[in-house]
């Protein structure tokens, strides 16, 4: 249950775990509903934008004292719907509660069932965080083989797919994560070329450098803030960045100032902002590439998977201070 909106950064106690049962019989169950038992739920940096009363966001607020929603992947216990039926998987937006009643199941999509694929993955490298990280890549960086590309939050759900798309496109390819274990794993399993942890950079503009010693082609921005203003003085000429997040800023009540904007006219630097929804035609595609790249054994993909419905709370807690290595799930009810 989402208790109040919010200053600063989210906290477990802004959320509570409570025990309830469903005061609705059968009977009185929306035409067209489907009961769907949640099996995964998916943490993502946006929700804190729903936990703010006033805001000019592209999504609604919460409602205090309701049922959190979020992404999550579910199996069908029953249907009044002739498009799904009992035991179908499906992904969409659903309630942070072990069963919940869709009342829009045009909302959801089933999954094709492959054993090769976790369900879990359909709120990750097959979901929205995935989604954006093809379209952001290939459609708002334009990028061109040889290209020098950077990564911020390279470890995490977006990041850690941007960057294995750009090495597939023959890109050279540096991440930014905030623990030495986040770097390892970005340089030894996800095949960047570089990487470095940031919180122990005392200069950003310096790091850049010696990673970019001839200046940024494509600046994938997850975090805004300080990173965006450093890769703004190190951009080539005809840079393209992709403003993806700012989770850097999202918990401040007044962002901090950008200091280098200058070098967008200097340098000809294309700078974009992006919401993933505007590119949903491609998403069909996405699934084709991605799942093959997969299969193929070309592309990982790790998760964070925290246990239990309870644990729900810390784990969105989590992303805002970096806990999560690798996309945050919660198992609801693990199949
Ligand atoms: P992640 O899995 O990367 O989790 C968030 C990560 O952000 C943390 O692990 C942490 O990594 C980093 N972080 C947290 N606080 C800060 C901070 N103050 N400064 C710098 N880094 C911080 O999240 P996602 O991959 O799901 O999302 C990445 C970004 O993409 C977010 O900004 C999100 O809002 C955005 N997004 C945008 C979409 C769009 O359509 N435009 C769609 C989906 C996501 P570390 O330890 O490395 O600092």
């Amino acid at each position: 249950i989402f208790k109040g909106y919010i200053d600063g950064i989210p906290k477990e106690t802004d959320m509570e775990v409570k025990v309830a049962g469903s005061s609705r019989t059968a009977k009185e169950r929306p035409k067209g509903a489907l009961l769907v038992k949640n099996l995964y739920l998916s943490c993502d940096p946006y929700m804190r934008g729903r936990m703010r009363q006033f805001h000019d966001s592209y999504i609604p607020p919460f409602v205090p004292g309701s049922v959190i929603e979020g992404f999550g992947v579910s199996r069908v216990v029953h249907s009044d719907n002739p498009n799904f039926k009992t035991g179908d998987i499906v992904t969409g937006m659903t309630g942070w509660e072990e069963y919940s009643l869709i009342q829009e199941p045009q909302r959801l999509r089933k999954i094709q069932q492959d054993d090769d694929i976790p369900h879990s993955y359909y709120v990750g490298l097959l979901g929205m965080p995935g989604f954006t990280a093809y379209a952001g890549f290939y459609e708002v960086c334009a990028p061109n083989k040889g290209d020098c590309v950077f990564v911020s939050a390279a470890s995490g759900a977006v990041g850690q797919l941007v960057g294995q798309l750009a090495k597939l496109h023959g890109c050279y390819v540096v991440g930014s994560a905030g623990t030495d274990q986040k770097v390892e794993l970005v340089k030894n399993k996800f095949g960047f070329d570089e990487a470095f942890n940031y919180k122990e950079e005392p200069d950003l503009d310096a790091a850049l450098k010696r990673y970019f010693p001839q200046g940024i082609d494509i600046y994938f921005d997850n975090v805004g803030g300080a990173m965006l203003d450093a890769a703004l003085g190190n951009m080539r000429v005809h840079g393209r960045i992709a403003i993806c997040g700012m989770v850097s800023e999202q918990n401040l009540f007044k962002p901090q100032g950008i200091h280098n904007l200058f070098h967008l006219i200097s340098k000809r630097v294309t700078m974009r902002g992006f919401l993933q929804s505007d590119y949903l035609h491609l998403f069909p595609r996405f699934l084709e590439d991605v799942i093959s790249y997969y299969k193929q054994g070309k592309i990982v993909y790790i998760e964070d998977m925290s246990q239990g419905l309870e644990s729900a709370p810390a784990a969105l807690a989590g992303l805002y201070s970096g806990k999560n290595v690798g996309k945050q799930v919660v198992c609801v009810a693990c199949d």
